[in-house]
Order: structure tokens, then C-alpha cells, then sequence
């Protein structure tokens, strides 16, 4: 495969993370309590087949009928008394919300848990604007302080100790030296209620969009989306189109689902539906409620026939928790907001597909993905159209593309198969994959005779 900068950052990134025994340490620890939680968390499915079939046949029932849900869903929600902001792309989406900002006079702004701001990079765009943002999710908080990427997916960048928080808390807020886990609670509690109270403006991500209501669905454990958005008087929620749910009712299936795959409960603690801004005689809510609804690439992954389904994820981070490659390199080696499966197979078209297509190859092709996908993804399966789309468009080396066809002629007849002997096969091996297969890796030898050869002895 051709080396590009992105693919030899990735590459260094992983070298880093898997010569590091602490790192590798964390990881393990961190996925292993995850599995375990998820465990508890489906055993109270008796037929949990069934339900992901479920789960599956909606998602891609509006996937497939996009369009009419998109018109649906935006009817309901304008009827509701809500503003719906269209953006082709990731500078569309960040222009409009920045004339938002600038019409309104807004300087402080309280953001909770958001994967597609993270994919437009929109905290960095708030703050060259001169605006103060604020994560209110407490691990995001934290990670904000310590100026390291937000990762809402899978296990976190960096799992940091109570000695660690203190002393940024100490650094960067000025709070008292060592502060007790109970003191760090209070301070940061206090601490972010005091600028959420004084935000004119929310933004969130959704984790469904309900078309036959025109609603917006939040699930947390720690009802901090919930108090974010209630106080400001702007409330801004950035979502892709593909988060869409037919209706209302299937929040009793997606809910528990999500809950269980993401978190390992049988549900989580506080799930918010909102229907527009707030009403006559309601005392909390926003005055005025928009949703910025973002393509940036999903109509790239629409096009394609097969990739279309990873469309119907639904953001659990269950394939990567599970994926190999993911588990030996963690998230932040990926260098993008959705990593694991999902992300090798929808980053490529989401950005720019020769940049990304080493992410597709990043995979043993084990299958455990699609074994534990919710919405029954097929994703090793996508993961190789990927790799067929990268050859189909020329993506990859004149000699790659000459080894494939000729590799192609040879597996496909057994006469040219077994005409080199051992010897010969294994000089091409290591003459045409010594520097892909990398130099922590054993090559493999083909045996002296071939299985085929030793049969026709036997006989
Ligand atoms: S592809 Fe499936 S397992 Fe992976 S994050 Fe999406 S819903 Fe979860």
C-alpha cells in the first residue's frame, strides 16, 4: 500500500501504543471491564437475536428511505416550534453556527457529549471565534483541561488517576493542592454548574432522531446532557442525518439496546425526548431550539451499495471494544472521531478515501464485529468491499495492483499453483510482502508440497 502521511501516523501511533507496556496495560483493563459489564447488561434479552434483527430491519429501513424520513422528521420538528439548519459539510455546519453566535452576542458556551462536533473539529472553531466552551461531561471536562482529544467511543484516550486531576484542577483552576476524590467531585461539580447557569448557549449531540414526533433522544447516566440544556437559553444540537428512528415507539427497542451494548445496563438513568422549545408556562428549557443536521460525507457511504448499512449503526462502540487490532492499538492510534470497524469502513468515504484506506486494512478480518453488532452490520464483509473499492479506483501501487492480478491468475489455477516449487514460492513471498508485512511479524513459508500434491501420492 502506498504510505501517506496519514497512514504512516497511524502507523507510528500504533508502534507507540503497543511498545508501551502501561498503555497496553490500561487498554486491557479498561476493555476487559467493559466485556464484563456488556455481559450483564444483555442477560436480560431471552431471545437477543431477535431483537437485533429488529433493531437492524428499522435502521435500514430508513436508511434505505432516507430522503422521506429526512422530510418527515423535519416537518415534525418545525411544527414543534424548532429550527433546522442543513449543512452540505463540515465548514457549512461551523458558518452557520458561527452567524448563530455572532447574531446573539454569545460568549460562553456549555457543550455536553457530541461525536459529530468532534468530527467537524467545532471546539476549535468556538474558540478562535473568542468564545469560552465548556465540556460539562466530567471525563470530558477533564480531558479538556489536559488539552487531549475527546473520545466518545470504545475506551477513553487516557484513563486519568485522582493524583493526576488534582493537579490540573490545582494548575489550570486554581483549586487547592491534593485534592480527595470526594474534593474533586465538589470542586468540579460546583465548578461547571456555576457555567452552565451562566451559558447563553447549549450545544449537544442526540443519540436518535425521532421522525414521527420531530423529537430529539438523549441517553446519559448522569443527567449532566439534561441539566445542559435546560438553563441556557440557546440550545443548539449538531446531528448527522443518519441518526434517525422511525418512531417513537422503537425507543423502547433502541434504548435498552443502546444502554445495554454501550454501558452494560439494562437501561440508562435518565433518557430526555425533546419536542421544541420550551413552552408557555414550562419553567426550564430553551427559549429557542436548533438542530443543525450534518451530511459531511454519509451521502459518499449512501452511494455505496454494500457499505450503505454501516449507515444503521448506532453508536455503541461494541465492534471496537471486541476488534483485535483495536484492543492491541487502542482509540487515539486511529486519529479520527469513529475508530474500530465502523470507523475504518465509514472514514475513508467520509473524508478522503485514499488518506484512509490503510484504516480498512487495519483488521484481521476475525468477524467478532459482526458477531456482537446490535444492528447486525456485516462489518468484515465491509471492511473487504472497502478494500475491493481501493482497487477498483486505483488507490494502490502500479506493482501492488500487478502482484493482485497476478496472484489472482495463480490462486485460481492449481497447475500454476504448484508448477514453482517451495523454494520459488517462498523467495516471492518475502520479495513481494517483506515490507508490508512489517518487521515485528514472522513471514510465513509454504510447505514443501502442497496439500493437493500430497493427496496424489497417497493415492
Ligand atoms: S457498527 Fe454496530 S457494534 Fe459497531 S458501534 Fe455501530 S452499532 Fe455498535
Amino acid at each position: 500500500m502506498e504510505i501517506n502521511t496519514e497512514y504512516k501516523d497511524f502507523t507510528e501511533r500504533a508502534l507507540q501504543v503497543i511498545s508501551n507496556p502501561e498503555k497496553q496495560e490500561q487498554i486491557v483493563l479498561t476493555i476487559n471491564q467493559h466485556e464484563k459489564r456488556v455481559k450483564d447488561g444483555l442477560n436480560q434479552y431471552d431471545k437477543l437475536s431477535v431483537v437485533r434483527q429488529r433493531a437492524g430491519y428499522l435502521k435500514n429501513k430508513v436508511i434505505n428511505e432516507l430522503d422521506r424520513y429526512l422530510i418527515e422528521f423535519e416537518d415534525n420538528f418545525l411544527s414543534n416550534g424548532g429550527k433546522v439548519i442543513w449543512a452540505r459539510d463540515a465548514n457549512e455546519a461551523k458558518l452557520e453556527i458561527k452567524k448563530i453566535i455572532k447574531k446573539n452576542q454569545i460568549t460562553r458556551i456549555v457543550k455536553s457529549k457530541s461525536m459529530v462536533t468532534e468530527e467537524i473539529s467545532l471546539n476549535q472553531t468556538l474558540k478562535n471565534a473568542g468564545v469560552e466552551v465548556i465540556e460539562s461531561d466530567t471525563a470530558d471536562f477533564i480531558a479538556q483541561l489536559a488539552g487531549e482529544r475527546l473520545n466518545h467511543m470504545g475506551t477513553p484516550n487516557r484513563v486519568y488517576s485522582n493524583e493526576e486531576v488534582a493537579e490540573l484542577l490545582h494548575t489550570k483552576l486554581g483549586a487547592s493542592e491534593h485534592l480527595t476524590s470526594l474534593e474533586i467531585t465538589e470542586f468540579t461539580m460546583e465548578y461547571l454548574s456555576e457555567k452552565i447557569a451562566s451559558a447563553e448557549m447549549s450545544i449537544t449531540g442526540c443519540n436518535f432522531l425521532v421522525s414521527d414526533i420531530g423529537g430529539i433522544a438523549i441517553t446519559e447516566n448522569e443527567s449532566i446532557a439534561l441539566t445542559t440544556m435546560s438553563l441556557p437559553k440557546i440550545q443548539l444540537i449538531v446531528a448527522g442525518i443518519d441518526m434517525l428512528i422511525p418512531s417513537m415507539e422503537n425507543l423502547d427497542l433502541f434504548w435498552p439496546l443502546l444502554a445495554s451494548y454501550q454501558v452494560g445496563e439494562p437501561v440508562t438513568a435518565y433518557n430526555s425526548i425533546i419536542t421544541g422549545p420550551k413552552k408557555e408556562g414550562e419553567r426550564v428549557g430553551p427559549e429557542e431550539l436548533i438542530l443543525v443536521l450534518i451530511d459531511n460525507g454519509r451521502s459518499n457511504v449512501l452511494e455505496q451499495e454494500k457499505q450503505r448499512q454501516s449507515l444503521t449503526c448506532i453508536g455503541c462502540g461494541a465492534c471496537a471494544n471486541v476488534c483485535p487490532v483495536y484492543k492491541l492499538v487502542g482509540g487515539a492510534t486511529y486519529g479520527t472521531t469513529y475508530q474500530g470497524p465502523i470507523g475504518a469502513i465509514i472514514t475513508p468515504f467520509m473524508r478522503d478515501f485514499d488518506s484512509f484506506k490503510h484504516l480498512s486494512y487495519a483488521s484481521t478480518l476475525c468477524g467478532k464485529c459482526d458477531a456482537v453488532c446490535p444492528v447486525n452490520i456485516p462489518l468484515h464483509n465491509l471492511l473487504l468491499y472497502n478494500r475491493n473499492y481501493a482497487v477498483k479506483k486505483g488507490f494502490v501501487t502500479l506493482g501492488e495492483s500487478r502482484r493482485i492480478r497476478w496472484m489472482t491468475k495463480a490462486m485460481s489455477s492449481r497447475k500454476l499453483l504448484d508448477m514453482p516449487g517451495s523454494t520459488l514460492k517462498n523467495v516471492f513471498i518475502r520479495f513481494s510482502m517483506k515490507k508490508s508485512w512489517g518487521n515485528q511479524r514472522h513471514l510465513p513459508t509454504t510447505a514443501p508440497k502442497s496439500f493437493n500434491q500430497l493427496l496424489k501420492e497417497k493415492k
